[in-house]
């Protein structure tokens, strides 16, 4: 069931990302001379449309809820917008194009490299056959890791001086909605793409699973920064980043240590 729910959402945007290449993009390219970029092209397409999905979701969703249930009033929402043109840089795939056309063959030779010396068959769904083989057990498991891995990065961006420094430009966003989880520098997204790609590698997750699991966390920041009055209840605050517990840590605007556990790597 959770297998055929992956490959029904990985038909449909194949489908679109085909109709897309075959119709405007290809065409674009031929025209530009730029035919040397098809194959590259091709794969970043997929990552645009789950982008483009993705926001148009997290628009539908939280929009609504940030009108019906504020947690904080505003006369308008000007410095809202600058947060809402990032989301769209960042998820109309600009880095998705700098990530497939720059790392892509580096990330070949990476994955040659730890296939040659064993190391890519870590292979977490494998821990104890017939229940982390489970798709559903897998993909929660490398929720979690994933999750554990974000958590200590976000730690280090507040430690690190020059990260910090990096780091400060989502910080400094007064009014934070459901568009300022993208508000980062563009540096700082490249490092965590590459490292979140290298991990993923390492411990063996299906590319299909990838892009579900990035849509699932990205959409689960999307939540926390948004502007919403909404309590997760007694376990759902202890497991998840709610949108309250955010704002508490949107309000520390120094270098000083962030208050979460694991499952909680809030940006
Ligand atoms: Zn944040
Ligand atoms: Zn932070």
């Amino acid at each position: 069931m959770f297998q055929s729910i992956f490959s029904m959402l990985d038909n449909v945007v194949s489908t679109m990302q085909t109709l897309l290449y075959v119709d405007v993009v290809q065409p674009f390219l031929f025209k530009v001379g730029w035919m040397d970029y098809d194959e590259d092209t091709f794969d970043a397409l997929y990552w645009v449309i789950v982008g483009v999905l993705e926001v148009l979701v997290m628009y539908v969703i939280l929009r609504l809820l940030e009108a019906l249930r504020p947690a904080e009033k505003w006369q308008d929402r000007k410095g809202v917008r600058v947060d809402a043109l990032y989301t769209w840089i960042v998820k109309l795939g600009i880095l998705n194009l700098f990530f497939f056309l720059t790392f892509q063959p580096l990330f070949d030779s990476f994955q040659g490299w730890l296939r040659l010396h064993d190391i890519a068959n870590i292979e977490l769904d494998n821990l104890w056959p017939g229940v982390t083989s489970q798709p559903i057990v897998a993909f929660l498991i490398y929720l979690v890791v994933l999750d554990f891995v974000g958590y200590w990065y976000h730690r280090m961006e507040h430690k690190i001086g020059i990260w910090w420094k990096l780091h400060a430009v989502h910080h400094s966003q007064q009014k934070m909605s459901l568009w300022s989880d993208d508000r980062n520098h563009l540096l700082d997204d490249v490092i965590q793409a590459v490292v979140f790609a290298t991990v993923a590698l390492v411990i063996g997750v299906p590319p299909s699973q990838f892009v579900v699991l990035v849509a699932v966390t990205n959409l689960m920041q999307s939540v926390q920064h948004a502007n919403i009055r909404v309590h997760f209840g007694w376990l759902g605050e202890r497991l998840l980043v709610s949108p309250a517990f955010h704002r508490r840590h949107h309000a520390i605007l120094h270098t000083g240590a962030t208050s979460a556990c694991c499952c909680r790597s809030g940006t």
